[in-house]
């Protein structure tokens, strides 16, 4: 249990009576820290079903769950290794009925929760507003407010009638049955908070709370921490203050700071030792965040050796460097043998639209990559409709599943109809669906319109009831089969689409949908830990695919080159990173340079400065052995194409000179030189 692992990482390790913190630079070794514990708290007799591991995505806890299940095997399975959001479903789900709120609520994604908050303003609001909107009330709820305080807190005209709207948007929730992203830590909070019973009894499971990428945590996620721990604070949170990069969303570093405070008691142990990157690479790192002001001071060696230097390629344009990065990749697996994977490469930018010219030219040069955070399949618009069926089926008040169903296809219901069905349930507070069935109904809607809402209401019934008994992979399959059939869903592909290409790539989609459904109803499990019979009823596969199509994706590893943005690159590694668009204005990057990201206003200057030499300590300290930083001398701006500066964080990694700037002309009058040196050197020795 103990291998691998150095004296500050055992301490940690073997601490279980009270609250721990390691506070840690990159590469340190704090994840690893989580997962021994994990086995180490087992070990002690810990049942695994009373310890949480709290990672910052999916994908994390995923990868956390199989580093443990190395080290622990199947006891692994029963340990709670999730996102604070995840904790909170589960938590939701359990009590939520204290707070008004069904087992089977639904949770809304962001295009829901715009549509809601511009339905709110009365339908007179453009897309923009409402994502202003929600992103003001998202922070508010981030800070644990709720309408009425926001209300009372406003400052002007301008706030006060955006808590209006929250308010509005609450009670359209609570109509609903339906809670956003930002609930999901609030309402257990809340729970905790203010209903004792369901304190105790969590307090009472969790023997031990282990928190990652500590330094990313917002102020309802620490509050929640501690009353998840109680007094007996038996928690390990690791972070780093130098990459904490999430400001802009709400995170804040005075969570660190209030941690010795909260819990005079608390252990706080300090890695130096970096086990990623070479030498190289950590000064780099270690010069560029050396500016900012230190929280915590720190220091941080490499006994990987000095390594390859940094590398910075000065490009013409986003298309040049997009091709230098991609011969960049062949040359490195030209020269090893056995060449890297393709997976051992990852290109990491500032912003999401920057990936774009990195796919063409690695779809131009054959080489297989995947777009890390990029549209999930269940984000899709045919999967979403589909999904929306089965919102409905678990949670009938679910008002967005409810429009999006009856709407796509359409089924003769018109917006005539539907509007005066909104109205008539929010007079009777009743969600739609629950409308449907109020006797009064027939007297505000005409025949015919009401005659299509009967026939969808009785059909979400039936359709609910087959699948509640259809089980196994083959009954569900048909079911699917025929369900889309009667739906005419793929006409309606095909309708409404001009391309048909598109049409039929949709409706692909589809079909692999429901087959990878249909395999989760019934058959064969692999969990690693062998294979498994496991059959359930189409029903409970629906109740599942509602909460990974919010929250999380359907991660694999493939051999792929990854393009990622510098956020979600967070705690990950790769043997060789090419960092782009390391261009002054893209990063640091610039804010009346706009690209839609206004939502950052409210962050300062200097505050914001230091954030981002933070994502680029964050990107440099990803990669293992090779980095090659690049920027542009222009690069589009709106239609224009403007100049551009390398980005002050070039100078600031303090590279030296001679061998950081890889010019291939340069290279070669250095090859040409040392092979004239050599020769004149031979030939003054032999006379
Ligand atoms: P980040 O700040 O980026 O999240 P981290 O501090 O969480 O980094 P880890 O990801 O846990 O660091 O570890 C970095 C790398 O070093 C991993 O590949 C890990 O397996 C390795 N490592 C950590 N500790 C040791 C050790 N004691 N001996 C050998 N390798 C180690
Ligand atoms: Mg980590």
């Amino acid at each position: 249990m103990s291998a691998g692992l150095n004296l500050a990482q055992l301490q940690a390790v073997h601490y279980t009576e009270g609250p721990c913190l390691v506070l840690a630079g990159a590469g340190s070794g704090k994840t690893r820290v989580i997962t021994h514990k994990i086995a180490r708290l087992i070990e002690t007799g810990l049942q695994p079903r009373r310890i949480a591991a709290i990672t910052f995505t999916n994908k994390a806890a995923a990868e956390m769950r199989e580093r443990a299940s190395g080290l622990i095997g199947r006891q692994a399975k029963d340990v709670l290794v999730c996102t604070f959001h995840a904790l909170g479903v589960r938590m939701v789900r359990e009590d939520g009925h204290v707070l008004g709120l069904k087992p089977s609520f639904s949770i809304l994604d962001a295009d829901d929760v715009s549509g809601i908050l511009k339905d709110c303003a009365g339908g007179t609001t453009d897309l923009a507003t409402a994502r202003q909107w929600q992103w003001t009330i998202s922070a508010w709820k981030n800070q644990g407010w709720d309408a009425r305080k926001a209300l009372a807190m406003a400052q002007d005209d301008h706030e006060r009638s955006i808590a209006l709207i929250m308010q509005r948007y609450e009670e359209r929730l609570a109509a609903y049955q339906s809670v956003d992203f930002d609930d999901l830590i609030g309402m257990p909070m809340r729970l905790l908070r203010h209903h004792p019973e369901v304190r105790e009894k969590w307090q009472r499971i969790l023997g031990h709370v282990l928190v990652d990428e500590y330094q990313d945590t917002n102020a309802t996620q620490y509050e929640l921490l501690k009353f998840l721990v109680g007094e007996r604070a038996r928690f390990t949170a690791v972070g780093d203050d130098d990459q904490s990069i999430y400001g802009w969303r709400g995170a804040t570093l005075d969570n660190l700071k209030k941690l010795p405070q909260d819990f005079p008691q608390l252990k706080v142990i300090k890695l130096e030792q970096n086990y990623r990157s070479t030498s190289a690479i950590l000064r780099a790192a270690n010069n560029v965040i050396q500016p900012n002001p230190k929280l915590y001071p720190k220091t941080l060696f490499s006994e990987l050796g000095e390594g390859e230097p940094v590398r910075v390629q000065d490009c013409d344009n986003e298309e040049h460097e997009a091709e230098r990065a991609v011969a960049r990749i062949q040359s490195l697996r030209a020269a090893a043998n056995p060449p890297p994977a393709w997976k051992d490469f990852a290109v990491l930018y500032r912003a999401n639209h920057q990936a774009k010219p990195f796919e063409k030219a690695l779809r131009k040069a054959n080489i297989p990559y995947k777009v890390s955070g990029g549209t999930s399949f269940f984000d899709r618009a045919e999967i979403k409709d589909l999904c929306a069926w089965f919102r409905l089926w678990i949670n009938n008040d679910d008002d967005p599943a409810f429009l999006r169903a009856i709407t796509s296809p359409r089924r003769g219901v018109g917006h005539t109809t539907l509007g005066a069905l909104g109205e008539f349930a929010t007079q009777h507070k009743q969600s739609m669906f629950g409308a449907l069935f109020n006797a009064m109904l027939p007297a505000v809607i005409p025949r015919r319109g009401l005659e299509g809402l009967m026939e969808f209401g009785r059909t979400v019934n039936e359709l609910e009831y087959r699948a509640r008994h259809t089980y196994g992979a083959e009954a569900a399959r048909a079911f699917l089969t025929d369900w889309l059939k009667e739906l005419g869903y793929e006409q309606h592909l095909y309708d409404s689409e001009d391309s048909e290409k598109v049409a039929a790539a949709r409706w692909s989609n589809v079909l692999e949908f429901c087959d990878w459904m249909a395999q989760r109803a019934g058959g064969q499990v692999e969990d690693g830990t062998g294979t498994h019979s496991e059959t359930k009823s189409l029903l409970e596969v629906a109740q599942t695919i509602a909460l990974l199509s919010t929250i999380s994706e359907r991660e694999q590893e493939q051999d792929m080159v990854v393009l990622s943005t510098l956020h979600a690159s967070k705690g990950l590694e790769w043997p060789h990173v090419v960092l782009v668009g390391v261009t002054e204005g893209m990063l640091p990057f610039k804010l009346d340079d706009d690209e839609g990201r206004q939502e950052e206003v409210s962050h300062d200057t200097a505050a914001r400065l230091q954030e981002e030499r933070r994502l680029m300590y964050v990107g440099i300290t990803r990669a293992q052995r090779t980095l090659v930083v690049s920027w542009t001398k222009k690069r589009k701006k709106g239609r224009e194409m403007v100049a551009c500066q390398p980005s002050r964080f070039i100078a600031e990694m303090k590279l030296d000179a001679r061998t950081a700037r890889e010019d291939p002309r340069e290279k070669l009058k250095a090859l040409r030189a040392e092979f004239a040196a050599r020769k004149a050197q031979a030939d003054n020795r032999t006379p």
